[in-house]
């Protein structure tokens, strides 16, 4: 469409202004999010066309338009607008900016000026909100409603009596989320957070990416003086602008005056401060004293580059491959379960697709509170008419809109996944072509689902057959079936089979290998994908490279001038048994709190007491830290370089916005250093350099650089052939070939025949806390959520006299912990619910030593307890 725009020639389709947008003449719209349906409320875009009036924001462009942005009928308009407005508010932030543009004073109309005093609430403990400033242009309820599928707000009255509204309770009351998209979107100040409040912004902004979960949501970090005065949401594919209450708030800890700001080496049972050379040294000395006998634990939430750098400290330097990450404890079961069917043990394809599938399959996941941006998306993508089918044990919030909600038995995840791909066979839902190009072993596994029909399977499920029917058919008759599965999926005793079994699923329909479909693991921490494709693993160096290749080995040679041993070394369980038969007497613990976080919390402890010598890297003096005898203090992910890569492969630049307190160091320079004193040739001045040396070692990361991924990250792989990375994996073919499908067999988990008690704990994460909570409990977020709760069935409750808000006791054979009951149907009958971020509770206390079978992942979600009012 070829239009006249302030007297210049422009073309292009949508509203005037997009098209003015287009060729950058900015009409000011008050209103306008793009990332919702326009209103055309606040009035402020309106501009002449053809001696009208129009709002530029709701008014197509037609050939032919001539259009006047700032002609003088516009800017009279404009000036009364604002005179209104600044009769009925006292508008802050842009909208007061624009109001002075325009030339309004409030002198026109203050006859009119309301009367009854506006709302004002700061019962929150982020949000504030003044209605006298609001100008009621609505951005806040749509940004709630259709950003972020919250619900929050209202308006109610009309005309002149609009106004926006929240109920009659206080906002901490509401179902609202702490989000901070109605903040963000708030044009004139009326929604604000405790952050923006008196903050200078007009400071600096750095751009990075948030360090807790392994959503990779883009920040924008604001800084005035040096510090951090408030965080915003960055466009970007992942989150566009989107951000969850972790990311946008939980950022204080980072100056907590409890940060480890020097070295510290124990002596006679108590730190003492020391200085780097004394530290290092004393490091470098007991590596080598008990050289052969050495094992590491890297860091998800440090970045690739410091990952990098430790896996290469251990085998590089101490000549071993007990090297391994926390992706142990929670995806190793999808990073083998896909490797094995697909070739490639990573997301199929990239977040952007939410907006391309027309059917979500979530399995394990509280994705509203895991991973808080997907979950926003998810809600965002179903109320725009996306089915969804949902398999959790419990009703979470993305359960209760879930089309089809699968609820099985903890530990039946198998016979579940069996059942739903059996009616897809036996009522002939596949995808023939599919299976007959890209796979073998359908007939053989056709004749194995026939044990495993949701009626035969209903009884240990506890799944009713119809429903399973009726999921199956759904998934199968979509054209789009996206799954994502969480840890729920991966942390039992058949996890990495569970996963094997969605691979099966989503060939079964020909959903790999395009846009909106595919296996996508939401990954929990940060950067647990990159500590993995890393090499934090005994078996895999960097870029998955098994390290039992004699190739690969010369190729990591050349490189590192020293070779990698070739011994394939201990996972982190066959690390602890290591330590306890005195194998392994010396171990480095990078960032990780395993004390906490770890299952069996007490023989944990147990163990990591008996080694000889325990370093540990950290920002806080944590439970794990208070066992080591010496402490690094490293960076928090504000206060260094790198790159994370997130759940869908994404790649993404970590960037400094203020120095690290007192004498703390970036880890990956403290890694350096030790490298450095090892002998082990090479040298870095910056994360960048270390990083060039990941793209020589890994061809799945050859063409990612740092430039290449300044906007927006990118996917890997990315090499010559790919150089802009690859948001789809396994078009046209499997990484491997043709794709086999897995037979799985059901076998229960051995804490059903142990039967150590008459109720099943899962444990879990809450939307406001992150792990052991050191990061989180570190500011407001316990204002929201100040313990770990227990969630525990109605009948359950009263069996044993609990009521709502009752401490409790769970007893179970490791230990026991404590909590505040939560009494609510959202768990069944005979099943609790039990986060873990509050290491008092003593969570993992209760957590047992059951492994998944095949990637040693634990079984958090399967414990035999009881419970007591305390
Ligand atoms: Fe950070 Fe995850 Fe929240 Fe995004 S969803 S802001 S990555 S914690």
């Amino acid at each position: 469409m070829n239009v006249k725009i302030d007297g210049q020639d422009a073309s292009g389709s949508g509203t005037i202004l997009d098209v003015a947008r287009s060729i950058g003449i900015e009409i000011p719209a008050l209103c306008r999010d793009d990332r919702t349906c326009a209103g055309g409320h606040c009035r402020a875009c309106m501009v002449e066309v053809s001696g009208r009036l129009l709002p530029a924001c709701t008014t197509p462009v037609h050939a032919g338009m001539t259009i006047a942005t700032a002609s003088p009928r516009v800017r009279e308009y404009r000036r009364d607008l604002g005179e209104l407005m600044l009769a009925e508010s006292k508008p802050g932030g842009i909208a007061a900016k624009f109001v002075a543009e325009w030339g309004a004073d409030g002198s026109r109309y203050q006859s009119m000026a309301k009367k009854a005093a506006p709302r004002k609430d700061d019962s929150h403990a982020y949000l504030r909100i003044d209605l006298e400033k609001c100008i009621v242009c609505r951005r806040c309820v749509a940004a709630c409603d259709e950003v972020q599928g919250q619900f929050v707000y209202a308006v109610i009255g009309r005309g002149a009596d609009a106004r926006i509204d929240w109920g009659e309770q206080p906002l901490a009351s509401t179902d609202c989320v702490s989000c901070g998209s109605c903040v963000a979107a708030c044009p004139a100040d009326a929604i604000s957070d405790i952050d923006r409040q008196g903050a200078d912004r007009s400071g600096r902004v750095v751009t990075t990416t948030c360090s807790y979960c392994g959503t990779g949501c883009s920040l924008d970090v604001h800084l005035s003086s040096g510090k951090v005065t408030y965080i915003d949401g960055a466009a970007g594919s992942v989150n566009d602008g989107r951000l969850c209450v972790k990311g946008r708030y939980a950022h204080t800890f980072a100056r907590c005056p409890d940060r480890l700001t020097v070295p510290l080496i124990k002596r006679k049972g108590k730190f003492e401060k020391a200085t780097w050379d004394e530290a290092l040294a004393f490091v470098v000395s007991e590596m080598e004293r008990l050289d052969g006998a050495f094992a590491g634990l890297s860091s998800s939430r440090c970045t690739n580059e410091e990952n990098y750098l430790f896996q290469k400290l251990m085998r590089a330097g101490l000549g071993t491959n007990d090297v391994d990450c926390c992706a142990r404890v929670c995806h190793a079961p999808s990073a083998a379960g896909m490797r094995e069917v697909f070739g490639t043990g990573a997301a199929t394809n990239e977040l952007a697709d939410i907006e391309r599938a027309d059917l979500f399959f979530v399995s394990g996941s509280n994705t509203t509170e895991s991973h808080p941006v997907i979950g926003a998306r998810l809600k965002a993508a179903v109320l725009r008419g996306a089915k969804l089918i949902v398999i959790d044990p419990r009703r979470t919030e993305i359960a209760s809109i879930a089309d089809v909600h699968l609820a099985p038995r903890p530990g039946t995840n198998v016979l579940l996944l069996n059942a739903l791909a059996a009616v897809i066979v036996e009522e002939g839902l596949f995808d023939r072509s599919f299976i007959n190009t890209r796979t073998d072993g359908f007939h053989e596994y056709a004749q194995h689902l026939r044990a495993y029909s949701p009626e035969k399977t209903e009884a240990a499920t506890s799944c009713p057959a119809a429903l399973v029917r009726r999921a199956a058919r759904l998934y199968a008759e979509s054209i789009s079936p996206m799954q994502m599965h969480g840890l729920g999926m991966t942390e039992h005793y058949q996890g990495t089979e569970g996963v094997m079994l969605l691979c099966n699923l989503a060939m079964l329909v020909g959903a790999v290998g395009k846009e909106g479909v595919g296996v996508n693991p939401l990954r929990g921490q940060n950067n647990v994908q990159g500590a993995a494709d890393m090499g934090c693993q005994p078996d895999l160096l960097t870029g998955y490279l098994p390290v039992a290749d004699p190739a690969v080995r010369k190729k990591f040679e050349e490189i590192w001038r020293v070779p990698p041993p070739d011994e394939v070394g201990r996972r982190l369980p066959e690390i602890y048994d290591a330590i306890d038969g005195g194998r392994v007497r010396g171990m480095f613990i990078l960032g990780e709190n395993v004390v906490t976080t770890d299952p069996d919390a007490k023989r944990v402890i147990r163990t990591l007491s008996r080694l000889e010598f325990l370093v540990v890297q950290e920002i806080f003096l944590s439970e794990t830290a208070e066992l080591a005898h010496v402490v690094l203090p490293g960076a928090c992910f504000l206060e260094k370089d790198g790159t994370f890569t997130n759940c869908e492969r994404r790649i993404q630049r970590v960037r400094t916005a203020v120095p690290a307190p007192g004498e703390a160091r970036a880890d990956w320079e403290i890694l350096a250093d030790l490298l450095r004193r090892l002998r082990v040739p090479g040298s870095y001045r910056s994360a960048e350099e270390v990083w060039n040396e990941v793209r020589k070692v890994a061809p799945a990361f050859s063409a990612a650089t740092y430039a290449e991924m300044d906007a927006d990250g990118l996917q890997w792989p990315a090499d010559a052939a790919r150089p802009h990375g690859t948001p789809i994996l396994h078009i046209g073919e499997f990484q491997k070939g043709r794709a086999a499908f897995k037979k799985v067999d059901y076998e229960p988990s051995p804490a059903v025949a142990r039967a150590e008690g008459p109720l099943c704990l899962i444990t879990g994460r809450i939307l406001e806390h992150y792990n052991s909570g050191s990061m989180t409990r570190r500011g407001r977020n316990v204002l929201i959520e100040s313990c770990d709760r227990l969630e525990i069935h109605p009948d359950d409750a009263a069996s044993r006299g609990i009521r709502d808000g009752d401490r409790v006791r769970v007893v179970g054979k490791g230990g026991e912990a404590t909590a505040t009951a939560e009494v609510t149907d959202a768990v069944k009958k005979g099943e609790l619910f039990l986060s873990f971020h509050f290491p008092e509770s003593r969570t993992n206390d209760l957590t047992s030593d059951i492994v998944d079978r095949i990637a040693d992942c634990p079984e958090y979600k399967v414990t035999y307890v009881d419970v007591a009012r305390i």
